[in-house]
């Protein structure tokens, strides 16, 4: 069962409530953060991670003495990574998504695997990060991967938590697409509730239960609200606005530690959502 916990901009509380229902989680858990442009969850999970290992992509490489310039690799790719005119073959090995497609494809046996290194991932037994490349431009892939090492290492009877990447482009799509529920973290102010819609309309068409969580609450407006009541999207809980709970992120803790009362409210939305998740799950 998966649950990932999503915002529509960086900077709304997103790993605060990660970090803090992986640490009262009603069950065995294990977290894995997607958010590969800007790891943050493992300061709060795991300093120290047992496994590191970098992570590669295979990428098609020309071979002009076999190539007979069919174009059939340029049809398929749908990330233009090839470009086959007459007698002339280029590969943009930096587009390329690593599907395999080309590969397949080719009745003359002329692309060679050649490997681009995308990133890397670490971790342990009950957590995991990708860390994209300094220059990598695409981390679908890399997503990808550590989805992959996740279903190898974790104990499949493990809920995940994931802390997807901010935004609703394809990363965030990538790191939602197929949970049992999304918890959308925004906070009450009139962007906070425009990147909120954002996520809700791009979530959407997936058919995932989807709940609010409104962080610094108190802050702002009631729009968020007004929203959330009009499109029937549930707000499960609300995190109040307190300079100690910055306080306590700033400095590397986890908050639902910080105190009884935000113990008992990650709590209680710990086994909310497990709830949900699982309903969704079947
Ligand atoms: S499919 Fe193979 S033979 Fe055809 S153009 Fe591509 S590399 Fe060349
Ligand atoms: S592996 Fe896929 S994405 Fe990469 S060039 Fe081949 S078809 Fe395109």
């Amino acid at each position: 069962m998966k649950v990932a916990v999503a915002s529509g901009k960086g900077g709304t509380g997103k790993t605060t409530v990660a970090s803090s229902l992986f640490s009262v989680w009603p069950e065995l858990a294990a977290a894995i953060d997607l958010d590969v442009e800007e790891p943050n969850l493992h300061i709060f999970l795991c300093q120290e991670p047992a496994l590191r290992r970098k992570v590669w992509l295979e990428v098609p490489e020309l071979d002009e003495d076999r190539c007979t310039y069919c174009g059939l690799c340029s049809e398929i790719c749908q990330f233009k990574a090839i470009s086959i005119f007459e007698g002339v073959g280029l590969t943009f090995p930096e587009m390329c998504h690593g599907c395999g497609g080309c590969f397949q494809v080719c009745p003359a046996d002329a692309l060679k695997i050649e490997r681009r290194e995308i990133g890397s991932i670490h971790g342990n037994q009950r957590f995991l990060m990708g860390r994209l490349r300094v220059g990598e431009a695409m981390s679908p892939p890399l997503i990808r991967q550590v989805r992959l090492e996740a279903q190898r290492i974790f104990d499949p009877g493990m809920d995940i938590i994931i802390d997807a990447p901010p935004g609703v482009s394809c990363p965030a799509a990538a790191a939602v697409r197929d949970t049992d529920y999304i918890l959308l973290v925004s906070e009450p102010t009139p962007f906070g509730c425009h990147d909120l819609k954002l996520a809700h309309e791009a979530f959407k068409p997936f058919g995932i239960p989807m709940g609010v969580v409104v962080n610094r609450a108190g802050i702002g407006n009631d729009e968020i609200y007004t929203y959330c009541a009009d499109q029937g999207l549930e707000i499960i809980s609300e995190i109040p606005f307190d300079r100690n709970v910055a306080a306590a992120y700033s400095s590397g803790h986890i908050v639902a530690g910080f105190s009884k009362h935000l113990g008992d409210l990650f709590s209680s939305m710990a086994g909310y959502i497990r709830q949900k998740a699982l309903q969704s799950a079947g």
